[in-house]
């Protein structure tokens, strides 16, 4: 772990000597993921002429709107893209997770924006034009980026048609979500923000980006997980009817996927038939105990045994390439319950990804950082870099072991051309 000592830049190069088969971009990238950035006042009014971040699920930054003293919410980009400086970036795009105590911040320098680590200069940073469907609002008045955003510099359309999760309070909620919460603090902060999207709106903002978009090709349907029902629903028919009217609309068009709960096998079939390609049953953390002390609700309602067969049985419903668990990379070490010792975690995790990626399915990450309107994101700092960087060299040999498919629905892999931004599982690939 980074003694208290240690700067990040010291730091990145003692685990560059430590891993030196990894992507040298890859270590700034985590540690933006698991730290956040700031943003200069001049950089800011630079990126309010850029594509905003439009807060498509979680709140994924780590502090709350409510102390953003410069209204960072509805200036700061989405992403940033790194490349070019004295160390020569390979072009990598990162998801904009704000922290004014960052050690990172963008900022104009020489007449364009730059990354500065600890005050000097790391890379340049580029920002995604506004796509023409960001201007654009339904027949209600809501914006397009409401109900359509995109992430992955505009691969993949973010269809969160729920903004919120039954699994409600300490004792239920995954303790590392800020889902119910970010829904909270969004509707304070006067965004416009809908709880439970209709098929109608999402079908109409979806026409609205076809007419006027060639970059996006993938779409996702979630939200929060049902319990008990939502509109009358159980989680699947209420999910499954937006893959069904987009595909009905625009068959083919976009890459269709879908993140809800682990769910008995003729259920999942039912997104299959839709015409859904990929499945999300998301896994989280693998630890038997960990996984019953976070995703409390998940482990009362369908149990960790459950889940894992379920993922198993929905591999022969998809095809094992096509079933996708996610894991919150990080969490393993999350104070108080998490691994302390970082060899011990990545010992954990990688048994979970031997398990699955025997069997053909290949699971990715999405790197934590502790939001603080959740409950692990309250009194502590992310993973240590170490965990982060160790994680992808596992991910890596056991992909290459197991001689799996690059994970389809993401876009291209590898240094320079991946796209997924909330994690380097395609970076290092
Ligand atoms: S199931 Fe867990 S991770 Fe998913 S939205 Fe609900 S609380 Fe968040």
């Amino acid at each position: 772990m980074r003694a208290s000592t240690t700067s990040a830049r010291q730091e990145i190069e003692r685990l560059q000597s430590l891993l030196p088969d990894l992507p040298f971009e890859v270590f700034y990238k985590e540690d933006l993921l698991r730290t956040g950035v700031s943003f200069s006042e001049d950089a800011l009014r630079v990126a309010s002429g850029f594509k905003p971040k439009a807060y498509f699920i979680f709140s994924f930054d780590l502090v709350p709107i409510s102390e953003m003293k410069r209204q960072e919410n509805l200036r700061a980009p989405e992403e940033i893209l790194l490349e070019g400086g004295a160390l020569g970036f390979r072009p990598v795009i990162v998801s904009v997770r704000l922290n004014p105590a960052s050690s990172y911040q963008v900022a104009v320098r020489e007449g364009k924006l730059q990354l500065l680590l600890e005050g000097e200069s790391l890379c340049d940073v580029r920002l995604q034009e506004v796509p023409e469907y960001y201007k654009r609002t339904l027949g209600s008045g809501k914006p397009v980026t409401d109900i359509a955003p995109t992430i992955e510099w505009g691969y993949l359309l973010y269809l969160t048609v729920f903004r919120q999760c039954q699994y409600f309070g300490a004792g239920e909620e995954c303790q590392f979500c800020d889902i119910n919460e970010n829904y909270r603090q969004q509707k304070i902060a006067g965004r416009s923000y809908t709880s439970v999207k209709s098929v109608g709106e999402v079908l109409e903002a979806l026409a609205i980006i076809s007419e006027a978009d060639s970059a996006s090709r993938a779409y996702t349907v979630t939200g929060g997980s049902v319990i008990s029902s939502l509109r009358g629903k159980s989680e699947t028919d209420f999910y499954v009817q937006y893959p069904e009217a987009i595909e009905r609309r625009f068959p083919g068009r976009w890459i269709g996927k879908v993140v809800v709960q682990a769910l008995p096998r003729d259920e999942v079939r039912k997104f299959k038939d839709a015409g859904v390609q990929i499945y999300h049953p998301n896994y989280e953390v693998w630890d038997r105990r960990l996984f019953s002390l976070l995703c409390a609700g998940k482990d009362r309602y369908v149990g960790r045994d459950e889940w894992i067969r379920r993922i198993l049985a929905a591999a022969e419903v998809f095809g094992p390439a096509r079933v996708i668990p996610n894991f919150v990379a990080g969490i393993e070490m999350a104070k108080p319950h998490g691994f302390e010792n970082v060899d011990d975690a990545i010992a954990s995790t990688s048994e979970g990804l031997e398990f699955f990626m025997s069997q053909g399915v290949c699971p990715r990450f999405t790197t934590w950082c502790p939001e603080p309107i959740s409950v692990l994101g309250r009194d502590q700092g992310g993973a240590p870099l170490e965990y982060h960087m160790k994680l992808l060299r596992a991910y890596r040999t056991i992909h290459r072991k197991h001689r799996l498919p690059v994970p389809p629905g993401y876009g291209d892999a590898g240094i320079g051309r991946s796209v997924f931004s909330v994690s380097s599982f395609m970076d290092v690939l």
